[in-house]
């Protein structure tokens, strides 16, 4: 079958035909059709050979992570799921070690190890070839009507699991809070997401960004009632006035200079929430006493957060039906263009501009 996999030692980005078709191995396994594969900022650190390993005894490995497929097959003790039914697959895979309990509990986005394994990233082979196997457990129904949108749940469920931990952070305060106000920094697709996520649950939101207005993402951002504000504008100290005392900052720009300016803004008892993972290595000259004076004297949080678990990709897909009634036609626009399997390297390492580019099968 034809895959779009990545072949490190031989440093080589390429469509292959050859792909062994995944077949059955168990009886609580589902084979899936593969419509559709978003991609991302992971493909690109994967087609740069700074990030992610093939299965172990192979040369290449087939990229995809977030992926929309259709059932073709599924084994005789799968329940809740039959032939034609749209499917949305979880990335990462537990660890082995008895120990981790993050995996041992069905959370191996918490694993502690490093061991674990990741569909298109780390260890096992992708979504981006024609057809998949999996087990039922990482798999999620996917609503007929989210036809459209649903190759976005998996970079969505970064933002559901923010926000579900930010909902137990919230706790700590010995009052209860209203959502308050949310500054989402980096106008990606995850960024967007983020906003629309945020906006659901109710934070007054606004968008910070880099490039100038207007532009796709500005718009996309705007077109939901999230106001854009650009980095190259407005400086932090006017975002600080603009925005308000900041009680969330959810980061999805991948870049640690803008995100520590960023930070200074955070408000009291405010949360400041990482998610991306910066391309460049670029130095940082921090004024170390003064940010530790203010995380100190403010009672703020700082939070990394990876991936996702089940629960996340349920309220993923809950989110993506209410998105769709209370914006229509937004979240479609934010996929900017579908592509054949051959232009991934294209699409990757270009400046194809927009938003969200995916491929497409069949
Ligand atoms: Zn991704
Ligand atoms: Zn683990």
């Amino acid at each position: 079958m034809k895959a779009v996999a990545v072949f490190p030692k031989s440093r080589e980005v390429r469509v292959i035909d050859d792909a062994p078709e995944p077949r059955l191995r168990s009886p609580t396994q589902v084979r899936v059709r593969t419509l559709e594969v978003g991609v991302c900022g992971t493909d690109k650190e994967i087609i740069d050979f700074r990030h992610g390993a093939p299965p172990e005894g192979e040369d290449f490995l087939i990229l995809g992570h977030e992926a929309l497929g259709e059932v073709v097959e599924v084994g005789a003790s799968v329940q809740g799921l039959k032939a034609g039914d749209l499917v949305v697959p979880r990335v990462r895979r537990p660890c082995p070690h008895e120990r981790c309990e993050a995996c041992r509990h069905g959370y191996p986005d918490f694993c502690v190890t490093g061991d674990y394994t990741e569909r298109g990233i780390q260890k096992a082979h992708g979504f981006c070839a024609e057809f998949f196997v999996e087990e039922v457990a990482y798999l999620h129904r996917v609503p007929a009507g989210l036809r459209e949108v649903a190759v976005l749940t998996e970079p969505l469920t970064i933002a559901e699991k923010a926000l579900r931990e930010l909902e137990r952070l919230k706790e700590r305060l010995p009052w209860s809070t209203g959502p308050g106000r949310a500054v989402v920094l980096g106008s990606g697709p995850v960024g967007l997401l983020g906003a629309m996520a945020l906006l659901r649950a109710g934070y007054r939101t606004t968008m910070y960004s880099r490039s100038p207005k207007p532009n796709a993402k500005a718009e996309a951002s705007e077109g939901v009632g999230v106001p854009y504000l650009s980095s190259k504008e407005v400086p932090v100290e006017e975002l600080r006035k603009l925005a308000g005392p900041v009680d969330v900052v959810y980061e999805a720009a991948g870049a640690s200079k803008a995100a520590f300016e960023v930070l200074r803004a955070l408000g009291p008892n405010g949360v400041f929430i990482f998610t991306g993972v910066p391309g460049r290595k670029e130095p940082l000259e921090l004024e170390g006493a003064a940010l530790l004076k203010q995380l100190v004297l403010n009672n703020q949080l700082v939070l990394g957060t990876v991936n996702a678990s089940d629960a996340d990709f349920a309220a993923a897909l809950e989110d993506l039906g209410h998105f769709q009634a209370r914006w229509p036609g937004r979240v479609e626009r934010l996929i900017t263009a579908r592509h054949p399997p051959e232009d991934f390297q294209k699409i990757v390492s270009g400046k194809a501009g927009g938003i969200k580019h995916v491929i497409t099968f069949g």
